[in-house]
């Protein structure tokens, strides 16, 4: 961390961000339930192969509920926009579509889905996880030249704020080690269970 800033390369920040949906999607739909870390670490390794595959499927899936992925709005089929744009290395492939109502989908513009989700101020555990899901894929794939460069601005603050919801203790430096995270300023090892919803800086 610099300035409290997160430096990552791409790879690792998306491997982060998968590993940590894979986490969150089980925590925030049981408030009761308090997963170990094995959860995380599952989800880490589980990136290895899920950032390779298509997505296809999610999207589809999306598309059928109906509903903006912002702010949940029924949507008109067809209405949404390009999860990465074209005219930052996007393609035309049905897998790099979004559904957005039309007011969400003028406010997103030309940005990066993940870019207007972050500038607007939203955090990312509000956003939906097979959203999430689809664009770590796609900007595996469409960025494959580019995952040893630093990761951009918004995808490092959404590393922050999904790490600031996890107890610290979880990322243990030799977990840092062993999947390129987050080295920096990581000294709680201790186990200590904590309520749901305590953040962390
Ligand atoms: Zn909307």
């Amino acid at each position: 961390m610099v300035n409290g800033q997160i430096r990552l390369t791409l790879q690792d920040a998306l491997t982060f961000l998968y590993g940590w949906s894979h986490w969150h999607r089980v925590v925030s739909a049981n408030p009761k339930y308090y997963p170990g870390k094995s959860l995380f670490l599952k989800g880490l390794k589980a990136a290895e192969k899920g950032l390779m595959s298509p997505c296809r499927k999610t999207v589809i899936h999306l598309v059928k509920l109906g509903k903006c992925v912002s702010c949940g709005l029924p949507v008109p089929e067809g209405s949404g926009d390009h999860v990465i744009p074209i005219s930052k290395g996007g393609t035309q492939s049905v897998e790099n579509y979004i559904p957005l109502c039309r007011k969400c989908n003028s406010s997103k513009g030309s940005k990066d889905f993940l870019e207007w989700w972050i500038s607007q101020g939203r955090q990312i555990e509000a956003l939906n996880h097979d959203a999430l899901i689809v664009y770590l894929r796609l900007k595996h794939r469409f960025f494959l030249n580019e995952r040893t460069r630093l990761a951009p601005w918004y995808i490092c603050e959404a590393v922050r704020q999904a790490r600031r919801i996890m107890p610290r203790f979880w990322i243990a430096k030799k977990e840092c080690e062993a999947y390129s995270l987050l080295p920096l300023n990581v000294t709680e090892t201790r186990y200590q269970k904590l309520p749901l919803g305590v953040k962390f800086q």
